[in-house]
């Protein structure tokens, strides 16, 4: 994938002030941390990060949070998205990529396979990982832009 050179907090912020705006935010408190900068296409990759966004603020509830952290490291960038919610279901941990697979009553079950195959165009992954107890967490892995 060509794209520009953007970077990921910019991008992450726009994100942010999108859907603090449509009210998609509800009161969910947000952080974000680190920068790093990548090459790829803004809008493919802001569609992910709104994706990751959505399913965290869904899953954390009003009073729940959500942490967004950034990391450089050699040869790629990671963003993580991490929420206080319930974890992923069991049934749900094996099944998260797959079109239409949802365990929301109003789910349409396409962000994260969306998002999958934007990341894997841009030569990265999406990792999901449940930490027991104190909610689940998503690492948009790309790899890092040279200079
Ligand atoms: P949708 O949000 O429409 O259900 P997604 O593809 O975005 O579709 O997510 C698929 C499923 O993955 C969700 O229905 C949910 O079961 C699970 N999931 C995604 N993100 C989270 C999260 N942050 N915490 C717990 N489960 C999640
Ligand atoms: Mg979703």
């Amino acid at each position: 994938i060509p794209g520009e050179t953007l970077e990921l907090r910019e991008l992450v912020e726009e994100v942010v002030s999108r859907l603090r705006e449509s009210a998609q935010l509800s009161d969910v408190s947000l952080t974000v941390e680190g920068e790093a900068r990548v090459a790829g296409h803004p809008q493919r990759l802001r569609q992910v990060v709104t994706n990751l966004l959505k399913n965290a603020v869904e899953a954390a509830g009003p009073s729940g949070q959500v942490m967004v952290a950034i990391h450089a490291r050699e040869g790629e960038v990671a963003l993580t998205v991490r929420d206080t919610g319930p974890g992923l279901a069991p049934e749900a941990h094996e099944r998260l990529f797959e079109p239409f697979f949802t365990t929301k009553p109003q789910g349409t079950g396409l962000g994260l396979a969306v998002s999958q195959a934007i990341a894997q165009a841009h030569g990265g992954h999406i990792q999901p990982r449940n930490l027991p107890g104190h909610g689940a967490e998503f690492t948009l892995h790309l790899p890092r832009s040279t200079p």
